[in-house]
């Protein structure tokens, strides 16, 4: 199967009302961990690297997440994750991404559609679909649904329609990372957006939502759902869990990768991820 884009996983998932995983990683253990949940279940996976620390050691990461998508027998989408510059989506290109996210929404509306512009033209002649952010959806440890940067529905549409994207994260009352209190979703300022924009949806965030709002928020429109700090939580607890004696970097790794496939195969199953 090997090397898949947005473009192939996400429209099934918005016309047939799931969603598809988007599962962060920052060690080529933790993205095995991701990759056995994916095959298991014999489903289509996203594995983002995030532009952040990790990007320093890109050229390193990009072969192996090439690779490992490669072997797959399951469709594996390798996109970037919050892409803070045109440098840092040619520099992903350059490696072999196969789908890539600008994310401008900290600047003002012109600006934001003028840099999404410029990646979706870079992107286009490759056959490479751009995920971009409107409204913006901040840090959980910040969180407050009540001062909240909300996606404008109408903006929504104008703005897929300049930038040409392929698919549009929402702010909807996600935020990413832990969450200060208890998420509340703007499910008006979600029917409203899906109402408005026709291709697939995204939410960062998912950390945190329970159960009962990822099937709301998936029936209505969202088919990509960004999850890193669950996977990380989960692992974190599996160490902890070894007894001292038996910690040593062999369980220590066996623990993180049991942990992230732990995880991402719970969040497959309630995303209700489909074969393609
Ligand atoms: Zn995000």
């Amino acid at each position: 199967m090997a090397i898949a884009t947005l473009d192939d996983v996400l429209p099934p998932g918005r016309a047939q009302k799931y969603a598809v995983g988007a599962y962060d990683f920052m060690s080529p253990t933790m993205m095995l961990g991701i990759i056995d949940a994916a095959e298991e279940t014999r489903t289509p996976v996203i594995l983002q690297f995030p532009d952040g620390a990790c990007m320093e050691d890109l050229e390193i990461f990009a072969p192996a997440m090439v690779a490992a998508a490669k072997k797959a027998s399951v469709p594996v989408v390798i996109h970037l994750d919050h892409g803070k510059s045109i440098e840092a989506c040619k520099r992903c290109l350059d490696a072999g991404f196969s789908s890539i996210m600008i994310d401008s929404s900290t600047q003002p509306y012109d600006e934001n559609v003028r840099i999404t512009k410029e990646v979706v033209a870079l992107c286009k002649p490759l056959g490479i679909p751009v995920e971009a952010e409107l409204g913006h959806v901040g840090q959980g440890k910040d969180y407050d649904p009540d001062n909240y940067q909300y996606t404008d529905p109408k903006e929504a549409a104008a703005f897929v329609e300049a930038t040409g994207i392929s698919a549009l994260a929402v702010a909807i009352g996600n935020a990413h990372g832990v969450y200060r209190g208890k998420p509340r979703i703007n499910y008006p300022v979600l029917e409203e957006t899906a109402k408005l924009v026709s291709i697939p949806l995204v939410l960062h965030g998912g950390s945190g939502i329970s159960d009962e709002d990822f099937k709301k928020i998936i029936k209505m429109g969202v088919s990509k759902i960004n999850i890193f700090t669950e996977l990380a939580q989960e692992a974190g607890a599996r160490l902890k869990a070894i007894e001292n004696e038996k910690l040593d970097v062999f369980s220590a790794t066996e623990a993180i990768r049991a942990g992230f496939k732990a995880r991402t195969l719970q969040k497959i199953r309630l995303f209700e991820t489909k074969s393609i």
